[in-house]
């Protein structure tokens, strides 16, 4: 998505050669016209798919993917972080290692929430090692769900999750690939 990638160009900042930081449309300050373009970009990409639940972890995916389930006039359901007090039913859970936190963290979903009949896709703000995603596709085969793929909007390919799900079959479409990053030079895939 060429406007996603001249945005990253303007407003991103690239932090050593790993992370890169997006907080003034994406992940701090949301930008809310902006996001929703981009979810209709994902929903367009799943449209006749047949999708029943978009499915994301909290915090950052959930703004995406409530523009996608807006686009797709489908439920959104995120991963809590944390089992709550009031979350007594039966849950999916997945430990996945946070990139940016650097700590494992603990995710789980209500089964009330996803099931067999459903057709799932994920979303989610980045694709970089392909933990979050993996624990995501986790609880989706748990739940007995298909899953139609991913929607990502920005996948940084030179971390490999991406590619590694793609081998096992995931369908993974991201809006903007970065294939290598330094400061002050970001580099995408066509
Ligand atoms: P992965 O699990 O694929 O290694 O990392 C994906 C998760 O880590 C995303 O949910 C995202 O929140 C966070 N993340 C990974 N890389 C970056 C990054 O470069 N910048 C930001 N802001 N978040 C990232």
């Amino acid at each position: 998505m060429q406007e996603l990638r001249e945005r990253i160009l303007a407003d991103g900042e690239v932090i050593g050669s790993q992370v890169l930081k997006v907080d003034s449309f994406l992940n701090h300050q949301i930008d809310p016209v902006f996001v929703m373009r981009m979810g209709q970009e994902i929903a367009s990409r799943f449209a006749g798919e047949g999708v029943t639940r978009i499915l994301t972890v909290e915090a950052s995916g959930i703004a995406v993917a409530m523009a996608v389930g807006l686009a797709l006039n489908a439920p959104l359901v995120f991963a809590k972080k944390s089992r709550a007090s009031t979350q007594n039913d039966s849950v999916y859970t997945a430990d996945v290692y946070s990139f940016t936190r650097k700590e494992a963290v603990h995710i789980t979903v209500s089964a009330r929430y996803l099931g067999k009949d459903d057709v799932v896709l994920i979303v989610d703000d980045f694709l970089a090692h392909g933990e979050a995603m993996n624990g995501l596709v986790n609880i989706v085969h748990q739940a007995g769900a298909k899953l139609a793929g991913a929607g990502i909007i920005i996948e940084k390919r030179f971390q490999g999750g991406g590619d590694s799900l793609r081998a096992q079959g995931v369908r993974i479409e991201s809006l903007a690939a970065i294939t290598s990053m330094e400061p002050g030079k970001i580099c995408f895939a066509e």
